[in-house]
């Protein structure tokens, strides 16, 4: 047969289609399951709807289409693992492709050859032909890798603790995908066997499938072909009629919460602002979410992503950022019909009537969510960074926190000192607060009370000030401002905590007092531009001070050291020893995405030598302080710091260099921990620095110099 552009087409379809009556029943069979699909969505509809607090999640819509199409469409956040990465990938552009090409096909066949208009014709009928090919043996590698990773090699991301958390849903899913494929292609290898047209080589699964029937006649091809036929047809409308109601949610889900994510700061967590009336704080019930927050869970792929990297869950304590999301999943499975039950029953009774909403049989706080998880997070930021679907883990998180501190006074008593000691001496360690300034006694710094007309606030922040390591760091930095000739000035004994630790730890009372406090001296001041040292008071006057008022430009250390390089204003001269290596602060790398100025920072420095650790950047590993855990004890699992800190000691490095104060103190620790004092040193990046500038009048003290090689 010549190939020719009219020749060559869907060729030999209406050998078995057109004798066949089978229309009316084809679309009898899609109606139901559109309609199974329909019920359950309008179902689901009720259940996202039917409880949770107002949120905004529909403005910036340029913004929102943006996250849409780079995690919806293109996955890029599902490809920053590459492994599952691919696989789901080869599954989700498979699909799609087929969808396309399924409904093209469709088009054809009942519109454009019916008219006269066929144009699966010729070169193009080639092309579409080879690409289904390669469309379906995408999805078909991608089924067999999920089956493969699920049921054999098992990762631990994909359970809890070392048990799988497989379901009869995952199987199901993968069998229907599976199904719907390799019928599709017997159904070509059918077809092309009987009708064998030289061009549907360009079909080449389904070509070469055709050998298989070799020896079948033709008359029983087509009987198995009908048969084929209808078994791809119902798995295909099982497969879209199962939607709603499994794990396959998420193919409408998981895209609508990447459209729905958050266009907020990174880390934002949002203020309480009625103190004065609300009778209860934070998150006690799911009906204490906001709609959106609910809505999260249902969106949960449970690819374990989060898991991966959770430094409380690696350390072996209760907490996995996604058991607490298919728990609250699950909750709300149980408790949303409920609701919508008792709405409806009492939009029957009548106009005002009061819904009977049963009381919930667990408590979400407590039950649900165990308190060892609640308190084992560092709201490290991994989970929210790495999640796949775009789910929002850690105000929930800090929401049942705040129940637990605000409205049942029911938390750690080591963090009850803690906040005691904020109240009485604005700082954590309930040090005096007239002592705050005494680090910089003898430096010759101003305070802003002596002179309120300097370019920066260096706001030094409680560790920095308190703490005697802090207070080296305070010391250096102090030292490579002056020297540098910037103009900054300290609030001294006016300065009072950040309020950070408070806030994430569940206190947002006090955590909003002592920022209005900070805010009313600074705003006293007519301060513009604030520096810090510590990461957790750089974020939070950055993005939480603006909620109340306090609106100022907020450098990290390192972004004006950096900057200082830059432009010449120090100079790198003492060539530094040793192999180095750098921690990331979570409160500066995944919040604030500051990864680069450190990095630089120390590039410049004669002699540097680096090595990376592992889990670096966006996938650093916390130092276990974050999320108000400085100041409480780890009971159960390992060491968060110590973890960390043997992730520093695999790279060799005598050094490792930090840039956060409670970093410092938790590596430094680790360091005691692990019995190597003698041989490595945690120094922050403004100690290195100083120590390199080498200044003959201002050496820093011998403890600060990097150890005995
Ligand atoms: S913020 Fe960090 S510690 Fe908390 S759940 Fe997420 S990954 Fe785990
Ligand atoms: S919360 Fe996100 S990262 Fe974690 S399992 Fe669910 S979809 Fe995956």
């Amino acid at each position: 047969m010549e190939l020719s552009k009219f020749s060559v087409g869907n060729e030999g379809r209406e050998v078995f289609w057109n004798a066949e009556n089978f229309e009316g029943l084809l679309f009898a069979f899609t109606a139901i399951a559109m309609a199974i699909f329909a019920y359950g969505i309008y179902k689901r509809w009720q259940m996202w709807t039917a409880l949770g607090k107002p949120e905004v999640r529909n403005d910036q819509i340029k913004e929102r289409i943006k996250l849409l199409l780079t995690n919806g469409l293109f996955q890029i956040k599902t490809f920053r693992d590459t492994y599952p990465g691919i696989m789901h990938a080869l599954i989700f552009f498979g699909f799609i492709g087929l969808m396309f090409g399924a409904a093209f096909d469709a088009t054809e066949f009942h519109v454009g050859e019916p008219y006269g208009f066929p144009f699966l014709i010729g070169k193009f009928y080639l092309i579409f032909s080879f690409l289904m090919e390669v469309f379906g043996l995408f999805v078909l590698a991608g089924v067999f890798i999920a089956l493969y990773r699920r049921y054999i090699t098992k990762p631990d991301r994909l359970g809890y603790k070392g048990e799988p958390d497989n379901t009869p849903d995952d199987a199901i899913v993968l069998l229907l995908l599976g199904g719907i494929i390799i019928t599709g292609f017997v159904i070509e290898a059918l077809r092309i066997h009987v009708t064998n047209p030289p061009w549907e080589v360009w079909s080449f699964a389904g070509y070469t499938l055709a050998k298989a029937f070799a020896g079948v006649d033709n008359d029983t091809a087509r009987i198995l072909h009908k048969v084929m036929w209808w078994t791809h047809t119902f798995i295909a409308l099982g497969f879209i009629a199962y939607i709603p109601y499994s794990r396959l949610v998420h193919m409408i889900t998981t895209p609508a919460n990447h459209f729905m994510a958050s266009l907020k700061p990174v880390g934002n967590i949002e203020p309480i602002r009625d103190f004065e009336t609300a009778e209860s704080f934070g998150a006690a019930q799911l009906e204490d979410f906001t709609w959106k927050q609910i809505f999260d869970s249902d969106a949960c792929t449970r690819c374990g992503r989060c898991q991966d990297g959770c430094p409380a869950y690696l350390s072996g304590k209760a907490l996995s950022p996604k058991k607490v999301v298919q728990d609250l999943k699950t909750y709300w499975l149980e408790r949303a019909p409920l609701i919508v039950a008792a709405k409806k029953a009492a939009a029957k009774t009548g106009e005002g009537a009061v819904p009977e909403i049963p009381a919930p049989a667990k408590a979400m706080v407590g039950e649900v969510i165990d308190l060892h998880e609640l308190w084992a997070c560092t709201n490290c930021m991994y989970c929210m960074e790495h999640c796949s679907s775009s789910i929002e883990h850690v105000p929930k998180i800090v929401n049942m926190r705040q129940y637990k501190v605000l409205t049942k006074a029911d938390f750690a008593p080591e963090l009850q000192l803690t906040f005691r000691n904020m109240e009485n001496n604005s700082n954590p360690w309930g040090v005096g607060s007239h002592l705050r300034a005494d680090w910089a006694k003898d430096l010759g710094i101003k305070t802003m009370a002596e002179d309120p007309n300097v370019e920066y606030l260096f706001y030094v922040g409680c560790a920095g000030s308190l703490d005697d390591r802090g207070k080296k760091v305070s010391t250096a930095f102090a030292k490579i401002l002056k020297t540098a000739g910037v103009s900054f000035g300290i609030l001294g004994t006016e300065e009072g905590c950040c309020g950070d630790s408070a806030m994430r730890g569940g206190n947002e009372y006090l955590s909003q007092t002592m920022m209005q406090t900070n805010i009313e001296i600074m705003n006293g001041y007519g301060v513009k531009k604030i520096i810090c040292t510590c990461p957790h008071g750089y974020n939070t006057l950055k993005k939480d001070y603006p909620h109340f008022g306090g609106n100022y430009e907020v450098y990290h250390h390192t972004e004006i050291i950096a900057d200082l390089i830059a432009a010449g204003k120090i100079t790198l001269k003492k060539a530094v020893d040793g192999l180095f290596t750098y921690h990331d602060s979570c409160f500066l790398g995944r919040y604030n995405n500051i990864y680069d100025q450190p990095r630089r920072i120390l590039t410049s420095i004669p002699g540097m030598k680096m090595a990376e650790m592992d889990r670096n950047l966006d996938k650093s590993f916390c130092c276990g302080a974050g999320g108000a855990r400085m100041w409480m004890e780890e009971h159960d699992g390992e060491r968060i710091n110590n973890m960390r800190t043997d992730q520093a000691i695999a790279t060799n490095a005598t050094t490792f260099a930090v840039a956060c104060p409670f970093c410092l103190t938790m590596l430094t620790d680790g360091i005691k921990a692990r019995e190597k004092e003698e041989k490595t040193i945690s120094l922050d990046i403004a100690e290195v620095v100083w120590r390199a500038m080498d200044l003959e009048e201002e050496k820093p003290s011998a403890d600060v110099c990097a150890p005995t090689q």
